[in-house]
């Protein structure tokens, strides 16, 4: 599929979902329904369209596990009056690393998360390992990183500091996380597994409630 400018800033127009489900339409529900002071949190779910990230050992691609985590991520967050979340994408298509960022930053958002499932060479290499970039994001991704370790019961990596492009270009608090390795069989088996991903989702919408109950978002 050949990238434009337009189809970018509306990852949802090709979705095959239902019909007005676009990010405009989402993030205008949201809005509406929120309280002014809600937090905004954009939620990108790593890769899609014609990248599919990391392959699976089960073949499944790694854009289709970020988009169901993210998914069941926003889901949970729309139900908290303290947050308004947005997607960068909620179908299979793909959006350009500086979109992704430059869509929170229009945004002003509180917060940008980005999701993805890891990959080595090497399939017996396990663990769950976020990344930060900017200081004023060091906070969230090690607030984030304890429940998300506790919730996959994988290898705790670590936080670590890293210039992935969607951090660099994010000028509020903006984490990349790790959730496993696609590329490991059991890793990969349960992150596929629709009860583990709940207590995923549930963990990083948990993380997020302790950062801004702590730092009140500043
Ligand atoms: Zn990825």
């Amino acid at each position: 599929m050949k990238y434009n400018q337009s189809q970018a800033m509306q990852p949802a127009q090709e979705s095959k979902r239902s019909g007005n489900d676009t990010a405009a339409a989402v993030a205008k529900t949201a809005a509406d329904s929120k309280p002014n002071n809600a937090y905004k949190i954009v939620i990108d779910p790593g890769h899609g369209g014609n990248d599919p990230g990391a392959g699976g050992v089960s073949g499944k691609e790694e854009k289709e596990y970020t988009l169901a985590l993210s998914q069941e991520v926003y889901e949970l967050l729309q139900q908290e009056p303290m947050f308004e979340p947005y997607m960068t994408r909620d179908g299979d298509t793909f959006m350009e690393l500086d979109d992704r960022a430059k869509y929170g930053n229009d945004l002003d958002a509180d917060a940008f998360l980005s999701i993805h499932g890891n990959t080595y060479t090497d399939s017996s290499i396990t663990g769950t390992e976020s990344y930060y970039y900017s200081d004023n994001s060091r906070l969230l991704a090690n607030t984030i990183h304890k429940e998300l370790v506790e919730a996959t019961g994988f290898t705790d990596r670590g936080v670590k500091k890293e210039a992935w492009r969607v951090l660099t270009q994010s000028e509020k608090p903006a984490i990349l996380m790790e959730v496993g390795f696609l590329t490991n069989k059991e890793e990969e088996a349960k992150m596929l597994d629709p009860a583990s991903r709940s207590r995923v989702a549930q963990a990083i919408v948990e993380g997020l409630k302790q950062y801004f109950q702590e730092t009140g978002g500043q």
